[in-house]
């Protein structure tokens, strides 16, 4: 599980986000919306640990990781600017979290395969990222999230670059990869319908506030406030 206790961030003067406390149980799809600004990126650095609380506690499997490193925290994040090497191909691309774990090379092969299959890159693994399309690349990022195989699985709006079309497909291909794979999942959207369909609970953001945790139904038909309301598409 994944457990945020009282988080807050503040940048100089500015608080990012504030008393944020919520416990994911192992396996459940939760994700994160509200306006621009509210906090949602930061959430996802700081359980990451690209980013450090000013205050609180936070938990990944009961163990309390504030000062373990980011890169000793089982968690593979997809960014909103989906960063990938420029100098790898997309097969290696896909490939780089499980080569810094040292798994077999006949495995990862074969992984970087039904990875590049479950997201239609089969035709483009030899490419360099920057002969790829905004989509193409967004969808190696979740690509190599994906096989890395983490515990727990962070994506920031992962699916913002996609056309309407694409953009269903891919997110119907995350919801089956969630089911078989069961990963907690963090994922970050300022889409209603993305939250409404991929979503065990939504957290719903405002101000660097928790404004109501529940789910999809729950928030729908009984909106906490009316920010909520309008937010998630059902005004008072
Ligand atoms: P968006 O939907 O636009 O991606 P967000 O909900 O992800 O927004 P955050 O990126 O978490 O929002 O930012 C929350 C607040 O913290 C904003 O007011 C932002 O300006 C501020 N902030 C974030 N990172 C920094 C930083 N490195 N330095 C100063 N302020 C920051
Ligand atoms: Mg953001």
């Amino acid at each position: 599980n994944v457990r945020l206790e009282s988080i807050k961030r503040r940048f100089n003067n500015v608080t990012a986000i504030e008393d944020i406390t919520f416990e994911i149980p192992d396996g459940e799809f939760w994700v994160l919306v509200g306006p621009s600004g509210c906090g949602k990126s930061t959430i996802l650095r700081t359980i990451a640990g690209l980013e450090n609380a000013t205050s609180g506690n936070l938990y990944i499997g009961e163990q309390l990781v504030n000062n373990i490193p980011a890169r000793q925290r089982d968690v593979a994040m997809v960014f909103q600017n989906y960063a990938l090497y420029p100098h790898m191909s997309v097969a290696e691309n896909i490939a780089f979290g499980m080569k810094m774990r040292k798994i077999d090379p006949k495995l990862i092969q074969q992984r970087v395969g039904e990875v590049a299959r479950s997201l239609s890159l089969e035709h483009l693994l030899d490419r360099k990222p920057k002969q790829l399309s905004g989509g193409q690349q967004q969808r190696v990022a979740l690509g190599r999230a994906i096989a890395r195989q983490a515990q727990v699985f962070l994506l920031d709006e992962p699916l913002s670059n996609l056309d309407a079309q694409l953009r269903d497909d891919t997110r119907a291909e995350l919801k089956q990869l969630h089911q078989a794979l069961r990963n907690t999942t963090v994922y970050v959207t300022h889409d209603q319908v993305e939250a409404m369909t991929l979503a065990d609970k939504i957290v719903v953001l405002n101000g660097g506030q928790i404004q109501q945790i529940g789910e999809p139904q729950t928030i729908y038909n009984q909106p906490t406030n009316r920010m909520v309301a309008t937010f998630i598409g059902n005004p008072p």
